[in-house]
């Protein structure tokens, strides 16, 4: 496991760096995303989502209540889960995110709700703020460590 730490001052170096990753991510690829509310890992997801989509407005809605949004018309097809909601870990297994990780990617916030039936993460992401701006902590899987060290430039 690669661990890499970086400061985000502002939303707009948090929606470069989802760009970087975003470029990284491949076909069986989960990312995880922790923090607290208000952390940034919507605008994290938003940001990821639409660089795959190549589109600066492209339409992502909130997956709170749905639970997960899809986007299987993407280059690289993209669930995009939101476990907050999640009564037992039992319900992720009516989600379908195993046969979302066989076409393409998925994005988990607050997987902690689905510990012990979710999958091992490739990428997991941690979001603590840090003044005004944010820390982010990530973790990679050997898997994917080259790909994301390449995209992110070090
Ligand atoms: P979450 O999904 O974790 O609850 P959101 O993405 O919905 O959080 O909201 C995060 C808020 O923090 C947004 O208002 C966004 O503009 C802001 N934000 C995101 N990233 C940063 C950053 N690196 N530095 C400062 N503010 C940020
Ligand atoms: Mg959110």
């Amino acid at each position: 496991l690669y661990t890499v730490e970086l400061v985000l001052e502002n939303e707009a170096a948090m929606i470069r760096f989802a760009e970087d990753i975003a470029l990284a991510l491949a076909k069986g690829d989960l990312v995880t995303l922790k923090g607290d509310l208000g952390a940034g890992k919507s605008t994290l997801a938003r940001a990821i989502i639409r660089t795959i989509a190549n589109d600066d407005f492209y339409e992502v809605p909130s997956p709170t209540f749905t639970l997960v949004q899809s986007y299987p018309e993407l280059r690289l097809p993209i669930a995009h889960t939101d476990l907050y909601r999640l009564s037992s870990p039992e319900e992720l297994d009516e989600l379908g995110l195993d046969e979302a990780l066989e076409s393409g990617a998925v994005l988990v916030e607050w997987p902690q709700q689905g510990e012990g039936v979710l999958p091992a993460p490739t990428i997991a992401i941690s979001i603590d703020h840090e003044g005004d701006g944010r820390r982010l902590t990530m973790e990679v899987t050997a898997k994917a460590a080259r790909r994301i060290s390449r995209s992110l430039g070090i």
